[in-house]
């Protein structure tokens, strides 16, 4: 008999998007003559710059001629992508990545939720909250939460967001092992200072967790104190994972193209202690 992965069953998004979509159209039906701005699932406005646009016809071009044809791309990326990406992303701002260490994909939102799998299934895993669902969602598939209580699944750590911390949450009171951060941050907003991002490294460091890094926005990013990548703060080699994406700052949702930073010097263990 086959059966079903369980886990599955415990999700609550389609609930959440559910309720969101009611309480629009019922608000829409009372004041019809209002205009609104949905936040609810980011999306963006603007098309594809030209210089990407042109690129992807030459593209395609090199793909219609047997001369230039080139079948399936290498595992990790083109090496000119990943190189540019490593001098102009983190180089450039005194970030030591290299190449090497860059990983191109289809998507952020894939790259954050297919990096838990290298994890063990008995971790304990931090998410901030509010939170981008796909953190969540996720962990709750492979098996890492209880059921759902009052929009909150057991077993999970929530770091509490809210207007008194400046959306900017504070070191768990408890032990975690992984832990999901995003700044600026979708959907509230906040941004998180050198100092407060040092503090994750030095935590991460103390208790041999592993940071999550999502920088999905940073190129939105204008006040010139505030870190564009986590491995800006020293030591961060050793416990992030950084995630970036064209999707937000270069119009590509429709098109998907983002990577994933992992160090050579990031560290996680075996039973064994290797
Ligand atoms: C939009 C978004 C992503 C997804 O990016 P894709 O590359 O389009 O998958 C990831 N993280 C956050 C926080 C986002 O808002």
């Amino acid at each position: 008999m086959i059966r079903i992965n369980e886990n599955f069953t415990k999700l609550q998004a389609s609930y959440l998007f559910a309720d969101i979509a009611r309480r629009v159209s019922a608000f829409q039906e009372a004041n019809p003559q209002t205009r609104v701005i949905r936040l609810g699932i980011g999306d963006v406005t603007e098309p594809l710059p030209p210089a990407c646009v042109e690129a992807f016809h030459k593209g395609v071009y090199e793909l219609a001629s047997r001369e230039t044809f080139r079948g399936y791309g290498p595992e990790q990326g083109y090496a000119f992508l990943r190189e540019a990406i490593a001098q102009n992303d983190f180089q450039a701002r005194g970030c030591e990545i290299a190449a090497d260490e860059i990983f191109v994909s289809d998507g952020a939102k894939c790259d954050t939720g297919n990096i838990q799998e290298i994890f063990a299934t008995d971790i304990r895993v931090a998410v901030p909250d509010p939170v981008y669902p796909v953190y969540v969602d996720t962990n709750v598939m492979a098996g890492r939460t209880g059921p759902a209580e009052n929009g909150r699944y057991a077993g999970l750590v929530y770091l509490e967001c809210r207007p008194d911390n400046n959306y900017t949450p504070a070191l768990p009171s408890e032990p975690v092992d992984l832990i999901y951060l995003c700044f600026p941050n979708n959907p509230t907003g906040a941004t998180a200072s050198r100092e407060q991002l040092k503090a994750w490294v030095d935590y991460a460091r103390e208790n041999r967790a592993i940071i999550l890094f999502d920088a999905a926005y940073e190129a939105f990013i204008r006040d010139p104190e505030i870190p564009h990548s986590i491995y800006e703060i020293d030591g961060a080699r050793e416990v992030a994972i950084e995630f970036r994406s064209f999707s937000k700052v270069a119009g590509f949702t429709g098109t998907r193209c983002a990577y994933t930073v992992v160090p050579k010097s990031l560290k996680a263990w075996d039973t064994a202690g290797g």
